[in-house]
């Protein structure tokens, strides 16, 4: 079931009414169990999941049936995502979700950020050009931010997602930062689950792989760090307007 933070945030806990002390016995008091609530939705809260994925759930994710080849890809790109949550922190490597737009990589993430915020792990949820835009800003002198203080939430993440990895143009200067946040998470072992549009062999000549868009050094480095999930099948969007447009 959806969580909802704000209702949650709001209500009054019924065991200590707000105090944070919860009664036990004739005249005892211990730490509320809300008080643990409250730190797991902070956690969830600092992940900083986006709205339009905040009811992101693995219930919620439905594959295609088992029958073709893209139910085959989808039932096992939830499997390796349950894989992740269930087992960390015993996990040595993050997950590399490649696919077509819509085909719910970024829905897969967010629910594995989501569940492992919930047990308490501090994670963190990035658009990767976004991340860019706002190391980009913070060299204007008039900015309050630095590289370094944009960056540092990024490598201190014990599980990072870094969504969209190759859609922004690869100059050098994205390329070398790209980099730089990569191999400083890799060097620190941390987990980072990356997903690209950007298929790793060519399909078509017209379009652009992996390499071509991040360069064969970090692409073996992704390699290296991450399990690789195909996740094949058309965009669930158009069929959610399909729907939509039937209801009608
Ligand atoms: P991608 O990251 O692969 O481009 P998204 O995860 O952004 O795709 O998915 C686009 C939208 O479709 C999201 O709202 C997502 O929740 C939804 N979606 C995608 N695939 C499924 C699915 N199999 N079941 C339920 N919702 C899905």
């Amino acid at each position: 079931m959806a969580l909802d933070l704000r209702k949650l945030q709001l209500a009054v806990c019924e065991y200590c009414s707000g105090t944070g002390w919860e009664p036990v016995g004739e005249k005892g008091v211990r730490l509320c169990r809300c008080r643990s609530e409250d730190r797991r939705i902070q956690t969830l809260a600092a992940t900083h999941i986006p709205r339009r994925y905040e009811n992101c759930t693995f219930e919620s994710y439905k594959p295609r049936p088992a029958t073709d080849e893209a139910g085959i890809s989808q039932r096992r790109a939830i499997n390796d995502s349950k894989y992740i949550v269930d087992q960390y922190p015993a996990v040595d490597v993050g997950l590399l979700f490649l696919g077509p737009c819509g085909v719910g990589k970024t829905h897969l993430a967010t629910a594995i950020v989501r569940e492992l915020a919930l047990k308490g792990v501090p994670c963190l949820f990035y658009d990767f050009r976004d991340l860019l835009k706002e190391i980009q800003d913070s060299y204007n002198p008039v900015s309050q931010m630095t590289e370094l203080k944009v960056l540092e939430p990024v490598y201190d993440a014990e599980v990072l997602v870094l969504d969209e990895l190759g859609a922004s143009k690869p100059t050098d200067w994205v390329r070398d930062t790209m980099t730089q946040i990569i191999n400083t998470r890799y060097n620190d072992k941390k987990l980072t689950i990356f997903t690209s549009n950007y298929l790793d062999d060519q399909q078509d000549p017209n379009e652009e792989t992996l390499t071509d868009r991040v360069g064969v050094r970090l692409r073996s480095r992704l390699h290296e760090m991450c399990k690789v999930v195909l996740v094949k099948g058309d965009d669930y969007r158009l069929k959610l307007n399909m729907s939509r447009g039937r209801r009608h």
